[in-house]
């Protein structure tokens, strides 16, 4: 099997990942990067197919703050050629196991195996002194009558579809769900020709009043809001607060929503509902940090301001595991300018720890700015966590769990009548969070209907892997 052997290995070429390996590459330090993505950026900086021959001028509607990203490819490339990044795109880590004194990460590539199930080419395996998470985030979803029907999309998924594929959702697409991305989401689309009817949002922005200091100190995150609004008034869309889509309605897609308004617990306020007819929704409640790889390793968790699981990471960016770092969305949702800062700030505190020049003088600059910007995030996160009155949106045969189609109803009984209080327990009776996406879409629906609190997930393989790739591990070793 191949094999790279690294000083640090960096799992997540986003932008936390791709700052950490290029500013550790700077420092010294040989760095093997791998990510599960074809072309280094993650989410925000995410590429057009090759095919589509977009040019920057097709991108500029969707793509912010290019420039930070085009610096570090650079040094990405010219350390690649001086070999010292070995960036292999395209490898899934599935696993990371102590081995000597350091670590091993096992990967799989998606040409893995051919249609018939038989090996094709042969996976990486990598070997680490040190290893940094920086694996992101994906989108939180809220069930609510209708959301599996064709033309609902994620609002990260149509903002997605923009920037990877230059393509619109539909022709009238309604924004909605609860965060700051709903407002960069209705700006893309309108700037891409799309008609965006509303934005709707479920928090109210007077939330944000109670952190008027911390939102003061980041008047470029302010600016950037500001920009999305004016934007957005160029077209005739309507921002509605502290409502949500209740119910999508059509037969073969999408046809309508329908709007209600909310109290102060997301609850709908009967008979405030109102329809909007839209040929596609775009729909999200905020991100949820991908921690797969951190959580089978054991590091320790907390619970952040926006309701969802995030690393505990210490100042300089350590996790609780001896040897393992994590940066960007992982340590808690909070943006690429965000996980930029802390790449850099991880990148110097791993090579300091493995004995090379980590220039602490500008360390305590990062510092700053990383405290600065992960108290924005925080404070836009509590504005947008969601009420427990959700819930009464749903209907007993709304489904809740999309791989299994496991209903709301059948969650419900588990826990009125069988006595399931936890997502483990309801998974194990109605089989909710057992089907291909492992409970990332239905998790945190399914931990809120059974009255759990948020908890970290656990899952011994962050990637689904050929049996045969676990007979190929050596015997562990304690
Ligand atoms: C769908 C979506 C759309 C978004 N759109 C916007 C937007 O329009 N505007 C905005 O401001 N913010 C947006 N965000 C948020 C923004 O992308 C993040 O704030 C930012 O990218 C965080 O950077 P990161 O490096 O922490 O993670 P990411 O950019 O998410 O990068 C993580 C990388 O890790 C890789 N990875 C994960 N697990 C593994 C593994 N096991 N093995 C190998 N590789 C792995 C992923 O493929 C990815 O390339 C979006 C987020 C999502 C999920």
């Amino acid at each position: 099997m191949p094999h790279s052997a690294a000083d640090l290995a960096v799992v997540g070429a986003g932008p936390a990942g791709l700052a950490a390996a290029v500013t550790a590459a700077d420092l010294g330090l040989s760095v093997a990067l791998v990510d599960a993505g074809a072309r280094p950026g993650g989410q925000y900086y995410r590429h057009p197919a090759p095919e589509l021959h977009a040019t920057r001028r097709d991108m500029t509607p969707h793509h912010h703050d290019w420039r930070a990203f085009t610096s570090r490819e650079r040094r990405l490339r010219a350390h690649e050629a001086a070999r010292r990044i070995t960036y292999l795109p395209g490898h899934h880590v599935w696993t990371v196991v102590p081995e000597g004194a350091g670590w091993a990460l096992h990967t799989r590539t998606e040409e893995d195996t051919d249609p018939t199930g038989a090996p094709t080419t042969a996976p990486t395996t990598v070997t680490a002194r040190a290893v940094l998470l920086a694996t992101g985030a994906y989108e939180r979803h809220l069930p609510f009558p209708g959301w599996t029907l064709p033309g609902v999309v994620g609002a990260g998924g149509a903002q997605a579809m923009l920037k990877g594929g230059l393509v619109l959702p539909g022709r009238r697409t309604v924004v909605a769900g609860s965060g700051p991305l709903l407002l960069a989401v209705a700006a893309s689309l309108a700037a891409a020709g799309a008609r965006v009817p509303a934005v709707v949002e479920a928090a109210a922005y007077g939330g944000y009043a109670r952190s008027a200091g911390t939102l003061l100190r980041n008047p470029a995150k302010l600016a950037e809001g500001a920009r999305f609004g004016a934007a957005l008034a160029r077209h005739p869309v309507r921002l509605l607060t502290r409502h949500a889509v209740v119910e999508a309605h059509g037969t073969d897609r999408v046809e309508a929503v329908t709007v209600a308004r909310l109290d102060r617990d997301w609850r709908p306020v009967p008979g405030s509902g109102r329809r909007i007819p839209c040929d596609s929704l775009a729909v999200g409640h905020g991100l949820v940090p991908e921690l797969s790889l951190a959580t089978a390793l054991g590091c320790a968790t907390r619970v952040a301001a926006d309701g969802t699981v995030a690393l505990d990471l210490t100042e300089d960016q350590r996790t609780s595991v001896p040897g393992i770092w994590s940066a960007g969305e992982t340590g808690g949702i909070g943006g690429a300018q965000l996980a930029l800062v802390e790449g850099d700030l991880a990148a110097r505190s791993i090579a300091g720890a493995l004995g090379a020049d980590s220039a602490a003088d500008q360390g305590a600059r990062l510092r700053r700015r990383r405290d600065r910007l992960r108290a924005f995030a925080d404070a836009m996160g509590a504005a947008h966590r969601p009420g427990d009155g959700w819930r009464d949106w749903l209907r007993d045969d709304t489904e809740v769990c999309r791989c299994e189609e496991v209903p709301a109803g059948r969650i419900r009984e588990a826990v009125d009548e069988l006595g399931a209080r936890d997502a483990r327990t309801v998974k194990l009776l109605t089989r909710a969070g057992m089907g291909w996406c492992q409970g990332r879409m239905c998790g945190p629906a399914v931990a809120a209907l059974c009255g759990a609190g948020p908890a970290p997930d656990r899952r011994p393989l962050a990637y689904p892997v050929p049996l045969r790739r676990l007979a190929e591990l050596p015997p562990a070793t304690d």
